[in-house]
């Protein structure tokens, strides 16, 4: 028998943990986020800033991407930020704007949370929380998240394997949730053209080895606004049940990571391609 890998027969994702695994549960799961599915035939559009700045700027960028056909408003309001002195976020007073945005548009609404202690607060004012890449493998708080009943955004870590994604995703239906939405975000590769690498590939072996949605994050997996409607359109192509998008009103004066968020005007047109994309492989953009 020969010893060579190329010969080895072992069934893909064949050890994948039990909660997590499509072999588990072959039919996919679908999780409601206020009224709005994910997983099924239609693929949901969630975006926004990626920090909550002020009043204004969420509720002007809540309206537009409203208005272009987005389901979700996005936006951090604890932000986790590779200097201690970048723009943090602003906390609760960030979480009320987000209710008073979602009260205004119709918009559910998804904000991270990056500790236990910030759960029960985030909860209370968001439709979805959001664990993300840097606290993947925040175990205690994949538990936390997981004692909840809330829809759960757990998005890649930036250099986490297939195989660990799944197993933290594991984590948290282990506790009892099993509402998670899987998001590829991109990851660490030699490459600096661009942020981070997205992983295309991830789509479909996400989605042959799990029965969880799958979405994808192009403003974070490229760094460069001008690299997200292509991103978009082909994650799509690839089979994502939705995408996550930092769209800011004005991009030039945002506090964080503005050179990767859309103008309004190319959500706009991106969102007309996307309706083409979707008819093309038999789905459709869901629309409020
Ligand atoms: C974000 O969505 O704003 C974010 C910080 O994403 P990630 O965790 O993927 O870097
Ligand atoms: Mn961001």
């Amino acid at each position: 028998m020969g010893t060579d890998s190329c010969n080895i027969d072992i069934e893909v994702g064949s050890n994948d943990p039990d909660l997590v695994s499509r072999s588990a549960k072959p039919e996919g799961t679908i999780v409601n986020i206020g009224g709005v599915k994910v997983g099924g035939e239609a693929i949901v559009v969630m975006a926004g800033p990626c920090a909550v700045e002020s009043e204004g700027q969420l509720m002007e960028t809540a309206k537009l991407v409203r208005a272009g056909g987005a389901s979700l408003l996005r936006g951090g309001a604890f932000k986790p930020r590779t200097s201690p002195y970048s723009f943090q976020g602003l906390g609760v007073q960030g979480l009320e704007m987000l209710a008073r945005a979602r009260e205004a548009t119709g918009l559910s609404v998804v904000s991270e949370v990056m500790d236990t202690r910030q759960v029960e607060t985030v909860a209370r004012y968001a439709d979805m929380l959001q664990i993300g890449s840097r606290n993947m493998q925040n175990f205690p708080l994949l538990k936390e998240a997981g004692s909840t009943s809330m829809p759960i955004l757990l998005k890649r870590g930036m250099m986490a394997t297939i195989d660990e994604y799944l197993h933290a995703a594991e984590y948290v239906l282990s506790q009892g949730n099993p509402n998670i939405i899987l998001c590829e975000r991109g990851i660490r590769t030699f490459e600096p053209s661009t942020r981070y690498t997205l992983d295309l590939n991830a789509i479909p072996i996400l989605k042959q080895r799990t029965h969880l949605p799958v979405i994808v994050d192009p403003s974070h997996g490229t760094g460069l606004r001008s690299l997200v409607p292509t991103m978009a359109k082909a994650s799509i192509a690839a089979g994502a049940d939705g995408l996550l998008m930092e769209v800011h009103y004005h991009p030039e004066e945002a506090l964080c990571d503005g050179s990767q968020s859309l103008f309004p005007e190319d959500f706009d047109s991106l969102m007309k391609d996307l309706d083409k994309v979707a008819e093309a492989i038999g789905r459709r953009i869901h629309k409020l």
